[in-house]
């Protein structure tokens, strides 16, 4: 008998049973589903398992909760179809920017200054803030071509002029209102100077450097991980790392704390966003509204598992990405630790349902 079914149609026991207790998950993508530009094959078997290919043969909610990001929702939907092959909507993904969204109503129409994320096709990374509702987004590049000594160490990447991509402005009138780390940096020392000198500025342009007691400009991280994995021997720096320099940084040339907020995991407000999408990815499978019993799946004890924990999700932490048993206990005490992803799945499914989770052959 399939879950899908109307519950009215089950034994009233059954009936019950299922409207209470409906699994759903939440995965982190690198260190779970992939490692560095490599999927693993555990994470192709556990999501044929949620497609349905399991005992019960009923499609499981699931929503994709990474910390990465760089692309649009939509075009981030594309890839993990493609790697994971199975398919994937655009509102299965939230990436850590997703959550920014919610700055719309307060700078969509003001200048902001975004940092960071990936430059493979220059001006990239504006346009899916504009494609959030943002509509005066300015970039560090767009800075260092109108003012090369800004930070005369790194040089302008010749294909932002080649492509168009530079977008000119006399920056000494623009009045930044906030600025937003989109994605990890790609030069910190450029980004540190060029945040620094907006945020000590006392009308919020680029070299107005004030007496540092005027209000900060509001300053936005999509994320906070200190550390992440992919396909090196050891973990790598995260946005995380770069927010302590800045801080380190902002501190020791005006004296003051930096104050900032930051989305992504472990944030409350990425879980609440997650929970939304889970509930509507029910009904979207024709599920009926019922609460939801999530799980999220990470390698993240200090993100992942905190989040879930904070949250009030399972949590299962796998071997695969940054948690490493040589290093003692995790600092945040996952539901359950499991070799991967698939095992992930499959105590999940298993104690949801309380029978086997594999289809019987
Ligand atoms: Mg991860």
């Amino acid at each position: 008998m399939s879950l899908l079914q109307p519950a009215r149609s089950l034994p009233r026991s059954l009936g019950v049973r299922t409207l209470r207790h409906r699994v759903a998950f939440a995965f982190d993508i690198d260190g779970v589903l992939k490692a560095g530009p490599t999927v693993l094959e555990p994470a192709r078997r556990a999501l044929q398992l949620l497609e349905g290919n399991n005992a019960r043969s009923v499609r499981v909610p699931y929503v994709y909760v990474t910390n990465g990001g760089g692309p649009s929702e939509t075009e981030r939907a594309a890839l993990l179809q493609r790697e994971l092959g199975v398919p994937v909507s655009p509102t299965q993904v939230i990436q850590a920017h997703t959550v920014m969204q919610s700055l719309v109503q307060d700078f969509g129409d003001k200048p902001v200054l975004m940092i960071g994320g990936p430059e493979g096709v220059p001006g990239a990374s504006r346009a899916v803030m504009e494609g959030y509702g943002f509509r005066d987004v300015y970039t560090a590049q767009d800075i260092q071509a109108w003012a090369p000594p800004v930070y005369p160490f790194a040089k302008l990447d010749p294909r932002w002029h080649e492509a168009g991509a530079v977008r000119q402005a006399d920056f000494s009138q623009v009045h930044f209102a906030a600025i937003m780390v989109f994605h990890d940096s790609r030069d910190w020392g450029r980004d540190i100077q060029l945040m620094c000198d907006v945020l000590r500025s006392r009308d919020g342009v680029v070299g107005n450097v004030g007496d540092d007691t005027h209000p900060q400009v509001p300053l936005f991280f999509s994320h906070g991980d200190l550390l992440w994995g992919n396909d090196f021997l050891a973990s790598r720096f995260g946005q995380g790392a770069f927010q302590h320099a800045v801080a380190a940084v902002y501190k020791a040339t005006s004296g003051r704390d930096l104050v900032a907020t930051t989305f992504g995991k472990p944030e409350r407000g990425t879980y609440e966003y997650a929970h939304e999408r889970l509930r509507a990815r029910a009904a979207e499978l024709g599920h009926e509204a019922g609460e939801l019993n999530t799980w999220m799946v990470g390698d993240n004890p200090a993100s992942d598992i905190a989040g879930a924990n904070g949250y009030g999700w399972a949590s299962a932490l796998v071997r695969t990405g940054v948690f490493r048993d040589v290093e003692g206990p995790p600092a945040h005490q996952p539901t359950i630790i499991v070799d991967d992803v698939e095992g992930a799945v499959l105590h999940a499914l298993e104690q949801e349902w309380g029978t086997s989770a594999q289809r019987k052959h």
